[in-house]
């Protein structure tokens, strides 16, 4: 069935060649039983190893049942070995942390053993060769013979026509290798059994033929008995083993046990890639968070542009009712509505005037109210244009706190630089501010230091000044038409109690327009908004001039105020305090704000995300940054591959012998290389399953760490879907790089090298 003809195995290396063996001319049959000897070095291994295909020839031709062998590719050779060839060695290549059973179970799973039948057939083979009792025994616990009868068991496991065995009992005491030889003579009668040994003797009563190597020759081939098929004078059929391949859960289930046989080995690796997760996630959310960085900057309407604001509006620019409010604050992430939506655009500074200079604190705007804390110093604002100021505490601001007490700070809007109230806002008090105050400030990319809260009368003049700013006036009187911006000083409006309602006083200049007397004409006054325009008709009730001021106005201040229109409060107010047509929303988790605008709009308003106006500091380096920040993050993922490459290599070093131990049992490149994926795929997991708990108990709040905490609320649940799948993609990668360079020899080689 077996048949060598003129086969040569050449060696070479460093230049030389050495010769194997050489033009060997044999047949063999089944149910021989051929013991081959020889002095060391006369090639009775190498014969072997190609005979059972972990070697290749140089010359001559194989044939197998007549088929030549010459041509065969790697994929050939271990189909070959797995239909045809059982082998045992001298030192037994268990695996060691397997049990006695999961030993002989292997091979079985690697032929592709329907699950169903292993069990029963493991047990029968373990039965055979006398080793019932040991089933559940780790293999490192055998002595030298019963692991040779491992070796046997698992290598009639397989049912293959021939088993090779070489030296099988060079290591073992004369009793044990007595029986080895006795089992193997038994399983003779319908295979075909090679040993090699130097010990004939031992061999000799039960082989039936002698094959002497001399010199890579053959230099005896003697046939001594007949075999037990010459004797029943019949022919056999030949019947080949299972060669299917590993299925695909047979797989999973050897690739899961190799992760935890070896705890020493499963923790290493548990550590490495756990600090390979960990890396991964720092990268990237320190990725992440210079991507928010880049978005800071101005925004030529909007002087607070926080990412947690989102301008609301009303479809057809309508005032905003009580229910709309409502409606609003259900949406979720929303923490608070600012309905005098402008006040989020101006600013207080309070300024050093003397020649030192010292001190510049720019602050925001809010309620005193809405304070929590304990004052420092000084008292809550009770009177209108008094208030508070506040900042975080050991901030810059905070080393001025006492300097500027009585100090008037100036509420301006911060884009033009223009004063909103005409008078300042006197400083009565300070405190700090309360953590969560601070972390809100903190968070935003601010260049505010603090805030400067006032009572209620003190913000609607904020509020009713500011809403005058963005407005711009139409007067019409006698035809004439003359357009005006009272915020910005051209025909300022302002309001006197001296001024009867329905009635306007201008001065002269204004006057003039009329051509002739103005007092008793009607002046149409349009006040005009992004939201409204309304038009009132006035009367013109006196023109004021230098000289007559202070009878019709109760004031000498001419050159100061001319120019000015001036109305009745009442009229003052009507025309100013309009309700609310633009509000902010501000949300608490930023990073949703847009989904945030989206539930606002389904709710009937219009939004506008501030933020999304902002001209950052560093456009056109936009996109180089992006660029950079990118290559970054990949060369530093690189960086961390080939580490945790590396590392995982030393560790899985003991798997080169496992490795080459089931090649020769018949795995191909492919079954190792998934043996080894699947292995590091569930320690990935486990890796990243431990990350994921740590991050959740972060969130959670019952781990506390500043870093961990920041570096949490960078990611989101997609964030972590891409990370699951980049990391899942380097543990691959790890495997597959690692199987390429294990798998490079051939597997005797392999072997060699590792024993
Ligand atoms: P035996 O098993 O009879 O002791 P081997 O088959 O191991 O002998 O070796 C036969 C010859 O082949 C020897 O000369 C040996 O030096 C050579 N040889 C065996 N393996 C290799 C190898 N991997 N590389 C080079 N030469 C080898
Ligand atoms: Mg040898």
């Amino acid at each position: 069935m077996l048949r060598l003809e003129r086969v040569s195995k050449f060696y070479s290396g460093n230049g030389l060649v050495s010769t194997g063996f050489s033009k060997v001319d044999l047949e063999f049959d089944i149910g021989e039983f051929v013991a081959i000897t020889g002095e060391s070095g006369s090639g009775k291994s190498t014969l072997l190893n190609v005979i059972s295909g972990l070697d290749s020839y140089e010359e001559g031709e194989m044939y197998i049942m007549g088929q030549p062998t010459s041509g065969y590719s790697k994929e050939d050779l271990e189909d070959y070995r797995k239909k045809y060839i059982g082998s045992i060695f001298q030192t037994f290549n268990l695996i060691n942390s397997y049990t006695v059973y999961q030993n002989v179970e292997l091979v079985l799973l690697m032929s592709g053993y329907d699950k169903s039948e292993i069990p029963d057939r493991v047990r029968e083979i373990i039965e055979q060769v006398g080793l019932s009792d040991y089933e559940k025994t780790k293999a490192s616990k055998l002595s030298g013979g019963q692991k040779q009868r491992v070796a046997i068991a698992r290598a009639l496991a397989k049912e293959t026509p021939i088993i090779v065995a070489d030296e099988p009992t060079g290591n073992l005491d004369s009793k044990s290798a007595a029986e080895i030889i006795r089992l193997l003579h038994q399983l003779s009668k319908d295979k075909l059994i090679i040993v090699v040994t130097h010990n004939y003797d031992q061999v000799e009563p039960y082989v039936t033929r002698k094959i002497a190597m001399h010199d890579g020759r053959v230099a005896e081939d003697k046939r001594l008995r007949v075999t037990a098929m010459q004797a029943d004078q019949k022919e056999t059929e030949i019947k080949t083993a299972k060669a299917d391949s590993l299925s695909f859960s047979s797989m999973a289930r050897l690739g899961v046990r190799n992760t935890f046989n070896i705890p020493a080995k499963f923790l290493l690796l548990l550590v490495v890639f756990i600090f390979l997760c960990s890396a991964v996630f720092a990268q990237y959310s320190s990725f992440m968070y210079m991507g928010e960085m880049t978005t800071g900057g101005f925004n030529n309407y909007f002087s607070d542009t926080e990412k947690n604001r989102i301008l609301v509006t009303k479809p057809g620019g309508k005032e905003f009712t009580d229910e709309d409010y409502e409606k609003i604050k259900k949406i979720d992430n929303v923490d608070k509505i600012v309905e005098y939506d402008l006040l989020l655009d101006l600013v207080a500074n309070v300024t050093d005037d003397s020649e030192k200079g010292e001190y510049y604190v720019t602050t925001k705007l809010g309620e005193a109210a809405d304070y929590a804390g304990q004052l420092e110093e000084g008292r809550m604002p009770k009177n209108s244009n008094e208030a508070i100021m506040i900042c975080p505490k050991d901030d810059y601001a905070a080393q001025y706190m006492d300097v500027i007490m009585d100090k008037k700070a100036e509420v301006m809007d911060q884009n033009s630089g223009n004063a909103i109230i005409k008078d300042k806002v006197k400083i009565v008090g300070y405190g700090y501010m309360t953590e969560k105050q601070q972390k809100v400030l903190e968070e935003s990319d601010i260049y505010l230091e603090g805030y400067l809260c006032v009572n209620d009368a003190t913000m609607s003049n904020i509020r009713l000044a500011a809403l005058e700013r963005y407005c711009t006036q139409e007067i019409e009187l006698a035809d004439h038409i003359a357009e005006g911006n009272s915020a910005a000083g051209v025909m300022p409006i302002r309001a006197s109690s001296e001024v009867p309602k329905g009635e306007i006083y201008v001065s002269e200049d204004v006057g003039a327009m009329a051509e002739s007397d103005a007092v008793g004409k009607e002046l149409k006054l349009t006040n005009q908004s992004l939201y409204f325009e309304d038009t009132f008709k006035f009367k013109v009730g006196a023109v004021y001039n230098k000289s007559n001021l202070s009878y019709y106005l109760d004031r000498d201040d001419f050159d100061a105020i001319s120019g000015t229109l001036f109305i009745n409060p009442e009229d003052y107010s009507r025309m100013f305090n309009k309700g609310n047509f633009q509000s902010s929303v501000i949300v608490s988790d930023y990073k949703t704000a847009k989904e945030t605008a989206g539930k606002i709009e389904r709710a009937g308003f219009d939004t506008f995300n501030v933020s999304d106006g902002v001209i950052s500091y560093s456009q056109g380096f936009d996109i180089i940054q992006e660029t950079l920040r990118t290559i970054m993050l990949v060369a530093m993922l690189l960086v961390l591959f080939f580490i945790t490459y590396f590392i995982t290599k030393l560790i899985l070093k003991s798997r080169n012998v496992y490795f080459s131990t089931i090649r020769m049992l018949g795995a191909t490149k492919a079954n190792c290389s998934s043996l080894l994926k699947t292995e590091l795929f569930a320690v990935f997991n486990i890796a990243f399953f431990f990350c994921m708990l740590i991050i959740m108990l972060v969130k959670t709040g019952v781990v506390q760490n500043d870093t961990l905490i920041q570096m949490a609320s960078f990611l989101t649940a997609g964030d972590y879907i891409i990370l699951y799948v980049i990391l899942c993609l380097m543990s691959i990668l790890l495997a597959a790089r690692y199987a390429r360079q294990l798998f490079k020899k051939t597997a005797m080689n392999a072997y060699k090298e590792e024993v």
